[in-house]
């Protein structure tokens, strides 16, 4: 009996052990997974940005990133700009807040807000923005006016849930228009914000922790299909 608690303990710790070594994030800049990231603002002209972890203008009032910079990798990137291809033939297009973030980005975010509805806690699943498969967006018109939307970006309240109650007819069908551009396309709506999408497969790619000056382009953006 005692030998069998033992040898439960092994497993026990040998899983635990097997799951941290899964969440330890690349901080290698040559590793494969990071020479996957694209930068998004080399990619196409047509595509905003407002880049607010690069500004104090942001919920943790900090300048989180030392450049606005905006990078995913090449599969989403290239699926994103299909996105937008469709979106501009309706005359609309996209505004981008957020793409990769080094996790140690997302360790100081997890620390002000800890509430994982709204931030990934490192500690668990490493995060999602971490991968460069996720991306946070918006629509906007052809002047770039954005369209109203259930809430403001990182409006860390209910109401930016995707299935919210009360939220003006305008602005719910403007959201579930973006969702079905995001969807057609591989991106996986996030229930809890409106504005966060995951490219389909986004667990399968690890955490990185690679800063935004730390990427180079590895080959030129125009091998992101326009
Ligand atoms: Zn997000």
């Amino acid at each position: 009996m005692h030998a069998l608690r033992l040898l439960w303990l092994v497993l026990l710790s040998l899983l635990i052990a097997a799951c941290a070594v899964v969440q330890r994030p690349v901080r290698s800049p040559d590793h494969p997974a990071v020479r996957e990231l694209v930068d998004l603002r080399r990619s196409d002209p047509s595509l905003r940005f407002d880049v607010r972890y690069a500004t104090t203008g942001n919920f943790t009032r900090e300048r989180l990133y030392p450049v606005p910079a905006v990078w995913l990798h090449r599969d989403a990137a290239e699926a994103l700009l299909r996105v937008q291809r469709d979106l501009r033939s309706e005359g609309l297009g996209l505004k981008i807040f957020d793409g990769y973030r080094p996790y140690h980005v997302q360790q100081r975010m997890w620390n002000l807000i800890r509430d994982e509805r709204y931030v990934s806690n490192p500690a668990k699943n490493a995060g999602r923005h971490t991968r460069g498969t996720a991306v946070d967006v918006t629509l906007v018109d052809r002047q770039g006016r954005e369209l109203s939307m259930p809430t403001a970006f990182d409006d860390f309240t209910e109401s930016a849930h995707r299935n919210a109650a009360g939220i003006p007819a305008r602005a719910k069908a403007n959201s579930l228009r973006l969702e079905q551009a995001m969807a057609r396309h591989g991106f996986i709506p996030y229930p809890y914000e409106w504005w966060h999408f995951d490219y389909r497969g986004w667990e399968q790619h690890p955490p990185l922790d690679v800063s935004l000056t730390g990427l180079s382009q590895p080959k030129s953006a125009s091998d992101v299909a326009r």
